[in-house]
């Protein structure tokens, strides 16, 4: 090797070490042959990130935001009255699935669609915590403003990277891991302490934790695998995450709700 041969290998090594690390792009469909989904036929129902959706996605989701929405309307109707705090909690349940049902069911075919649908769907869910948690101990609580705190992080770096055209669903994910695990540990802690009907709570918040490792482990975009409970191009493991999601707010506004005097 020459000293010229040196100075290129150098130089070489210093763009390497000053290039940032390109974001990966998602793995094509048809790449990921563990998962059952991975056919052809299903990637022709795509969203914008290329990844495919399946039938029923995000139905379930409109069906709950629907009975969120009679709820509220029944409670306004009726002649025993909701009680304010379960009122406040199921309103603010429903934002976040506003935001699932607007990102999951409309076709963002571009990619641009795609990723100002999906920083509202995370905002909404953020949002959704904290509005749930002001809900049950008060906007000026501890809790609240630590939630708040969170939902505005997240906003912050939503923005930023929405500004850059970062790809959003890769962006800072381990931030934003952070930012939702810190908001699962906050409802957690306060359904503790404010219901009071403790198995509901454990149950609860057994189902949050359960829901977590269920995303990580099937349900995010580039899972490594499968769980097998899935039906190819009509239900997919996102669909299960869905269920356990709907089923611990229901838990929720049903414990809210019952809850006699707050
Ligand atoms: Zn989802």
């Amino acid at each position: 090797m020459t000293l010229g041969d040196t100075h290129t290998v150098r130089s070489l090594l210093r763009a390497r070490r000053a290039r940032p690390l390109p974001l990966q792009a998602p793995p094509p469909v048809a790449a990921r042959a563990k998962r059952p989904d991975a056919t052809a036929a299903h990637a022709q129902r795509a969203d914008g990130n290329g990844q495919p959706r399946p039938l029923l996605r995000g139905w379930l989701h409109l069906f709950f935001l629907l009975y969120c929405t009679a709820v509220l309307g029944g409670a306004r109707a009726s002649p025993v009255p909701l009680h304010a705090t379960a009122r406040r909690f199921t309103a603010w349940t429903l934002v976040g699935y506003a935001g699932s049902v607007l990102f999951h069911m409309a076709p963002w075919a571009t990619q641009r669609a795609y990723t100002l649908a999906l920083v509202f769907d995370f905002v909404a869910i953020q949002l959704s915590f904290t509005g749930q948690i002001g809900s049950l101990v008060g906007w000026g609580h501890a809790a609240c403003l630590a939630s708040a705190l969170l939902t505005l992080w997240l906003l912050a770096l939503c923005a930023a990277g929405l500004a850059g055209g970062a790809v959003m669903w890769q962006y800072r994910r381990h931030t934003r891991k952070c930012l939702v695990l810190g908001q699962i540990g906050l409802s957690m802690l306060v359904e503790a302490c404010v219901i009071r009907h403790k198995p509901t709570a454990l149950v609860i918040g057994s189902a949050k934790f359960m829901g977590f490792h269920w995303f990580a482990a099937y349900a995010r975009f580039d899972a490594p695998r499968s769980s097998g409970l899935v039906l190819p191009g009509v239900w997919h493991d996102h669909d299960n995450f869905h269920v356990i999601a709907t089923a611990t707010h229901a838990l929720q506004i049903w414990a809210t709700s019952t809850q006699a005097g707050w």
